[in-house]
């Protein structure tokens, strides 16, 4: 036992774990993770994000621990590193999208917009799951998900995140035939090509490709004649596992389209991108007037975010204006050259303002508990999980940082904060009385 290396561990961990889940498990969440270094006693593995680190601990700790015997306090004997993101190498304007003129008719050109890579996806709790999906799919076209499903309001990153997908796939997998598209252009080729009368032609096209990434399916509905052969081109490069990919600005049971289209789309994984919380928002800020060579204190992004919340179309709207302004003035971005600029795309929020202690109340009082235990360490049940409910309600009413809103709990940490509301969101699925308890809560504070 002694003389084996942390590499033969982990490959043996894998040999075991592939063996007891699904395939498409197996290569989203253990297949890209790397053994680092390690010693007799410890292992340090790299992740490709969080997210990958979580659902790693929430679901095989056990197992885990039975390769990789925990240190004495019972903690994992584990470290696991995020790499950087690799920050100075800007994959965008520079890089040339990769050209597939040699294996595609020259009109389908792969057109993805350049800035619109992974590397320039700013990551968050609201996207880190349909990021994590979409990098799954980009990495292994056909053998995760099919089809990859991405739905969300306006300007949230959908059309980014397709087109990322498109670009990782075109530099990783040259030899594959991608094809990235709207819905109105394959409304309008299938017009060209009725009239033309080259359907055949068409149909081979499409048939034929291991990638087919559409955007905003929504304008697909109420077009009966043109749902049908994009039913049956979806059909037909899922049955040969080519990759599909979709977004669309509702989910697809909310979707006006045929019970035949709508149950093929929600065959692989449906993924919903939220909108980003402060935190995100600080950080697009700060990459996009990076990415333009415009210097905005960190005081100001965050002044920025806090009044500009719903869309990232719109914070990058913002940094434009207030880039041109400032260059146009010759004034540096202050939170007085941002009021001026920027004030009326400034949203006022006209909710009445709901804070912790409130949540704290109102929790403690549907679940008889007090509202010093809820701020405590305690872990007994019957503390542990009201305060989880009170984090849920915390980050779903709250429009403030994680950071803050957990320290607002006693000091807890963000990422107890988050594990609390990832637990509750989920329970309130399929649990009543947990739901009918959050309403009432809810209710309590609106009043
Ligand atoms: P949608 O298709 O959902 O309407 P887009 O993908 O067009 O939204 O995104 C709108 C703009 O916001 C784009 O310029 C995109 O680059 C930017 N954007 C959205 N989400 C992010 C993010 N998480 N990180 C960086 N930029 C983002
Ligand atoms: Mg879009």
């Amino acid at each position: 036992m002694l003389t084996k290396t942390p590499e033969e561990i982990w490959s043996h961990f894998l040999e075991f774990m592939e063996e007891r889940c699904s395939a498409t498990e197996f290569e989203n969440w253990l297949a890209p993770i790397r053994v680092l270094e390690g010693t007799s006693e410890e292992i340090c593995l790299e992740v490709p994000n969080i997210f990958v680190q979580e659902y790693l601990l929430d679901n095989y700790k056990k197992d885990l621990a039975a390769f990789f015997p925990p240190r004495s306090n019972g903690e994992l004997s584990i470290n696991f590193r995020i790499p950087e993101p690799k920050k100075k190498t800007a994959p965008t304007a520079s890089a040339p999208t990769v050209s597939l003129a040699d294996t595609q008719p020259a009109s389908s050109d792969l057109k993805l917009n350049p800035f619109y890579t992974f590397h320039n996806f700013i990551e968050g709790p609201a996207n880190q799951f349909v990021k994590s999906a979409a990098m799954g799919v980009a990495m292994r076209p056909g053998k995760s998900y099919n089809p990859l499903f991405i739905h969300g309001g306006v300007g949230l990153g959908k059309t980014h995140l397709l087109h990322a997908i498109g670009h990782y796939a075109a530099q990783n997998h040259k030899k594959l035939k991608i094809h990235c598209i709207t819905t109105e252009g394959f409304i309008n080729d299938l017009i060209d090509n009725l009239r033309s009368k080259s359907m055949d032609r068409m149909k081979r096209f499409y048939r034929s490709l291991d990638i087919l990434l559409v955007d905003d399916i929504q304008f697909l509905q109420n077009r009966i004649n043109f749902e049908e052969e994009f039913c049956n081109t979806f059909e037909s490069l899922i049955n040969q596992n080519k990759q599909i990919v979709i977004t669309s600005d509702k989910p697809p049971g909310q979707l006006k389209l045929s019970e035949r289209l709508i149950a093929r789309m929600e065959w692989g994984l449906v993924a919903n991108i939220g909108i980003p919380d402060l935190e995100t928002r600080v950080a697009i800020l700060q990459h996009k007037a990076e990415q333009k060579g415009f210097r905005l204190p960190h005081k100001v992004a965050f002044f920025i975010a806090e009044h500009i919340y719903n869309n990232v179309r719109q914070l990058e709207g913002a940094i434009n204006r207030l880039g041109a302004y400032c260059q146009l003035m010759g004034l540096d971005a202050t939170e007085e050259v941002v009021e001026k600029s920027l004030s009326e795309l400034f949203q006022y929020s006209p909710q009445k303002k709901v804070c912790v202690e409130t949540i704290l109340k109102s929790v403690a009082a549907i679940f008889g508990v007090r509202v010093s235990d809820l701020k405590s360490t305690s872990r007994v049940k019957e503390v542990a999980f009201p305060r989880q409910v009170a984090m849920y309600l915390a980050k779903e009413l709250i429009n403030d940082s994680l950071i803050r809103l957990a320290s607002s709990f006693g000091g807890k940490t963000h990422s107890t904060l988050l594990h609390a509301w990832k637990k509750i969101a989920g329970q309130v699925q399929s649990d009543d009385m947990l739901r009918r308890q959050i309403d009432m809560a809810r209710k309590n504070l609106e009043a």
